[in-house]
């Protein structure tokens, strides 16, 4: 298992204003955290693997 980190993500990420990689306060709207993300190369990777496991799972998915 090389992402530990994804499980606690799955579980933690109960605050949609904080970015659930860095931990970052995100700006409100729904372009905050794809915007984040577009800023902060790590958590892109990061939610790149989030999004392959939590895909899984959650049908309708992220991306517009
Ligand atoms: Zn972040």
């Amino acid at each position: 298992m090389h992402t530990p980190h994804i499980s606690y993500l799955t579980h933690a990420w109960t605050d949609p204003s904080r970015c659930p990689f860095c931990l970052s306060t995100l700006d409100d709207g729904v372009d905050a955290f794809p915007t984040h993300l577009s800023q902060s190369p790590n958590c892109s990777v990061e939610f790149g693997d989030w999004e392959e496991v939590v895909g899984e799972f959650v049908g309708d998915g992220w991306a517009a």
